[in-house]
């Protein structure tokens, strides 16, 4: 263990990894739990991600991620409908202004199977949408060009995009004001000590000891000594390439498009499976663009941290941004980018397409498997982290088997 100058304290309860998930974790545990409390984790780089020698990045580094009702797994919709009411209410208590009201469709053939299936977790789940006939389509956003047969499924209120950053903000500041200790700091290596608590050690060698920890690393979660080694090298959790491409909007379009929605469009057929699209965000540089991402075989599995790394300072992959490009320019023709702007971003999938939120052992619990949907809800799965790691057994109501930990099959001899 290190010097008493490398020590930086022991805490209840430390949450490693302040993105999305961990951050919200923190805060709720600040509020349902009495103990001390740390988060743990770097903030994003100032510096282009390959100058900045870092080992550990996050999804959360954008301005645009899709808030929405309507999906076609229920566990999803159901944590979004639980974390969307709460985005103003955090705006409020921390000034932070993350969400962006703008509505969400989901374009897709009257026939194909998953809108008849987002229309039965819809009725279930009980919220406000309507659906759209092609005519309807036309009338309402007339800019869009898409197949005769196709309808959408529409939420006007209660839906469109948060600042991710916005938000890991707006966590951070929240559980900070309630006495969270934030250490900005990468962890390197966690063991357990003789009296059962845990040793977590920094990149800098600095020392945090803690009764119980929660993991919430990410895309990185396998890549550093923190889970045990004999789970760490089972678990079933995979890094896959998000290739995202921001088309650049000048002022006259961004009036033709002011009523645009966020939207998904389902065309089973493609090899993408679906894509999806941001209207015009407003980005650091001042500059407004149409965000688009794509679902389906153009995802690519990561297996190593070198290949995350690598992928992390790149600019995506040059096909990907063609086919999103012209996808995106035919479902709105006349549309003439001022720029195109590619980008590399990663995620994690897991076999249940859930994230992963379970007991490691005892005292930590995994928090990780975004599965590319978690940003808007990463409020309420936090929560359900934060109610995870404080009691012996689930307390949730959504059965423990919608997030339980996964592991890789063994071939059988
Ligand atoms: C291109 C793209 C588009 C997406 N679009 C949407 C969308 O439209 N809607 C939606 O809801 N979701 C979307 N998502 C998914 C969403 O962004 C992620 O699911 C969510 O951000 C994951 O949260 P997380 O906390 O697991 O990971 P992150 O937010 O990445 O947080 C993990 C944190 O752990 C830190 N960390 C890692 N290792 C260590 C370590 N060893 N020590 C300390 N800290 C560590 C990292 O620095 C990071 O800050 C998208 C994701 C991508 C990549």
């Amino acid at each position: 263990m290190g010097d008493r100058h490398n020590t930086l304290g022991h805490y209840d309860i430390t949450v490693i990894g302040a993105g999305s998930m961990g951050s919200a974790c923190a805060r709720h545990l600040t509020q349902i739990y009495k103990g001390k409390i740390c988060l743990v984790g770097p903030d994003e780089p100032t510096v282009p991600r390959h100058q900045s020698g870092r080992s550990v990045f996050a999804a959360y580094y954008d301005q645009g991620r899709i808030t929405r009702h309507l999906d076609a797994d229920p566990v999803w919709c159901q944590l979004a409908n639980r974390s969307i009411p709460r985005y103003r209410q955090l705006e409020k208590a921390t000034g932070v202004q993350y969400y962006h009201e703008r509505g969400f469709l989901v374009l897709g053939s009257k026939d194909d199977p998953k809108i008849a299936q987002i229309n039965k977790v819809a009725e279930m789940i009980g919220f406000n949408y309507e659906q759209l006939s092609y005519t309807e389509l036309k009338r309402r956003f007339p800019y869009l060009q898409v197949p005769h047969d196709f309808i959408g499924l529409y939420e006007s209120t209660d839906a469109g995009y948060i600042s991710p950053r916005g938000q890991v903000e707006a966590e951070i500041k929240a559980a900070t004001d309630n006495g969270c200790t934030l250490v900005r700091e990468i962890v390197n290596k966690v063991s357990r000590n003789n009296n059962g608590d845990y040793t977590i050690i920094t990149e800098t060698n600095k020392v945090i000891t803690s009764r119980k920890i929660v993991v919430a690393t990410g895309a990185f979660t396998l890549f550093k000594e923190i889970i045990p080694d004999d789970i760490r090298q089972r678990l079933d959790i995979q890094c896959g390439t998000q290739t995202v491409v921001k088309l650049q909007v000048n002022a006259a379009d961004r009036q033709r498009y002011s009523n645009m929605p966020c939207m998904v469009y389902l065309y089973p057929e493609d090899p993408m499976e679906f894509w999806y699209s941001l209207p015009p965000v407003l980005y650091p540089d001042g500059q407004y663009y149409l965000k688009i991402g794509h679902g389906g075989d153009l995802i690519k599995i990561m297996p190593t941290h070198k290949d995350v790394l690598k992928w992390f300072h790149g600019h995506g992959d040059p096909k990907t941004t063609d086919i999103l490009t012209k996808a995106m320019l035919s479902v709105l023709p006349g549309f003439k980018p001022v720029s195109i702007k590619p980008d590399g971003c990663a995620y994690t999938i897991t076999p249940h397409s859930h994230v992963m939120i379970d007991k490691i052992t005892e005292n930590m619990v995994l928090l990780s498997g975004g599965n590319g949907c978690a940003a808007k809800s990463s409020d309420e799965i936090g929560r359900v982290g934060a109610l995870t790691i404080t009691h012996d057994n689930w307390h949730y109501d959504i059965p423990q088997e919608a997030f339980k930990l996964c592991f890789k099959l063994t071939p059988k001899l």
